[in-house]
């Protein structure tokens, strides 16, 4: 299965990607994480990338659009993987055709904005594995660490308020116009998020199984 995840920052597309991961045994690809480290690192694209993801912009078309042509190139991802954050404008989905790749499914999750801001500011991601967690909603066992790896839990620098602003001001200019670009292709779904994880998730398993329309 090779599958999209659509949806502003904090719709619960990385949570949710990573019980798709789980359930179908293909594996999660975040631009998003793949940037982060690449920051951390501080390679040349970290380097050059970090200012956009400090300001809650977005990273250049052909910077993204090099990450996931060397990526979907990797053998892991022969029997199908799961994009989430990517793509995130409409030249990045043309060109991820002309890279020859075939989409089965495209799914959109649905948050109102005051539920995002709510969401975003519970966040928390373990700076080891970046699994991510809410204070709230989706709490590690023990608090301020993973339940995954043990790492130590942080606040990521893009979830400030004004930045969270920004980057659901984006997403509505330039990732938005992708819902109208994947209906018209027949395979999107749209999955209304839930407070709670589980009922997300049920509804995400549920648009996986069902046509898609
Ligand atoms: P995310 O973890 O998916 O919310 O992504 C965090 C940040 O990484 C975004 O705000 C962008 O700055 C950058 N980013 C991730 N994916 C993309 C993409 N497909 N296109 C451009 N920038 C991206």
């Amino acid at each position: 299965m090779r599958l999209i995840l659509l949806g502003a920052p904090g719709a619960g597309k990385g949570t949710q990607a990573d019980n798709i991961c789980r359930r179908f045994s293909i594996p999660a690809i975040s631009t998003g994480n793949i940037i982060r480290e690449a920051v951390a690192g501080s390679t040349p694209m970290g380097l050059a990338a970090k200012s956009y993801l400090d300001e809650g912009k977005l990273v250049p078309d052909h910077v993204v659009i090099g990450i996931i042509r060397d990526r979907l190139a990797q053998s892991d991802c022969e029997k199908g993987f799961i994009l989430d954050g990517f793509p995130r404008t409409v030249p990045q989905a043309e060109a991820l055709e002309e890279m020859g790749v075939t989409i089965d499914r495209v799914i959109a999750f649905h948050v109102e904005d005051e539920a995002i801001i709510r969401r975003l500011s519970g966040r928390r991601v373990c700076s080891d594995c970046a699994a991510t967690y809410h204070l709230e909603y989706n709490p590690s066992k023990l608090e301020g660490y993973c339940d995954r790896c043990g790492g130590e839990l942080v606040i990521r620098k893009d979830d400030d308020p004004a930045v969270v602003t920004r980057r659901l001001a984006v997403y509505q200019e330039q990732t938005a116009p992708l819902l109208g670009y994947y209906s018209e292709k027949g395979i999107l779904r749209t999955v209304v998020g839930q407070e709670k994880v589980e009922d997300t998730t049920a509804l995400t398993m549920a648009a996986l199984e069902t046509e898609t329309v």
